[in-house]
């Protein structure tokens, strides 16, 4: 016999905004065939813009393998083709960004939800009443934080909470988060920018995800309160909901991460991978981004 599953469906909507301050919006989103992409672009001129609009269209074109470790390649093959744009053309010498993704995928378990992460842009779950960061932070305040020699409250207050230890535009040999999660029917994902969450805290994100079913509605309204909260920063939001999902979903689990480094066909617990990182990456490849 047969039974007929539910087929995962999802919805979503998006929002951007140059925010209080800054003179141009180098933030950059995109959607398409259940896959969704933010990235936050950093370069003097106009090098940010065009880093963050390389890499969302670079994913977006590149996701041809519908698993996790296939939005790991196509978020490898954005940040070469961030390279030799950059290689190309000496006013974007220098040029990076972040980029995270979440997309449909199959796997063993059936459909299942597949989130990739480099930089700071965070994706969030928002389900059974909780909003939780999926998501780890690749900033030299974050890394500190979990190495236990920061607390959260000093992070948040750091002068040097701007220097990323990841982005897509640095070398060729890019280390990729992944996770893969269960698509349970009601649960709802943010993809954001750092000039969200440091405008709005956990909270104030929260309420707007529970207030606003809608969410081109809830992306709007979260993009237009981190403006209002000041607007230092380019904001974007993309709201991602599970209108649907098969009933026999398993429950909802944040696994620790798996890191892969495409280009060179490794795949790594984020364990191993911290040890590896704190070492080569978190001062080699530091920078400092323009801005607060
Ligand atoms: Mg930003």
């Amino acid at each position: 016999m047969s039974r007929r599953r539910a087929r995962t469906r999802l919805a979503h909507g998006g929002a951007t905004a140059v925010g209080c301050v800054r003179a141009s919006n180098q933030d950059d989103h995109g959607a398409g065939d259940d896959l969704f992409v933010v990235a936050d672009g950093m370069g003097g001129h106009r090098g940010g813009e065009v880093a963050s609009a390389e890499a969302v269209t670079g994913v977006l074109g590149a996701f041809d393998q519908r698993t996790r470790i296939g939005l790991a390649r196509a978020v490898d093959r954005a940040n070469q083709a961030v390279l030799a744009r950059a290689a190309g053309d000496p006013d974007l010498f220098g040029m990076g960004t972040t980029l995270c993704a979440l997309a449909l995928v199959r796997s063993e378990d059936g459909e299942m939800l597949a989130i990739a992460n480099v930089g700071d842009s965070r994706v969030y779950r928002y389900g059974d009443g909780h909003l939780v960061q999926v998501t780890d932070d690749h900033s030299l305040v974050a890394e500190l934080v979990r190495s236990g020699e920061l607390t959260e409250d000093e992070a948040s207050r750091h002068p040097q909470r701007n220097i990323l230890t990841r982005a897509l535009g640095i070398e060729a040999a890019l280390p990729v988060d992944t996770w893969e999660v269960p698509a349970r029917a009601g649960d709802r994902y943010l993809l954001c920018s750092d000039g969200l969450f440091n405008e709005l805290d956990d909270d104030a994100i929260a309420g707007v995800l529970v207030a606003e079913d809608d969410p081109e509605l809830a992306a709007a309204t979260l993009v237009r309160n981190a403006v209002t909260a000041g607007g230092h920063d380019n904001v974007t939001a993309v709201v991602v909901d599970v209108a649907a999902a098969p009933a026999d979903a398993p429950d909802w689990q944040r696994p620790e991460a798996l890191v892969e480094v495409p280009s060179s066909g490794v795949t790594r617990s984020a364990r191993a991978a911290l040890a590896d990182r704190s070492r080569r990456w978190a001062f080699t490849f530091g920078r400092r981004r323009s801005g607060r």
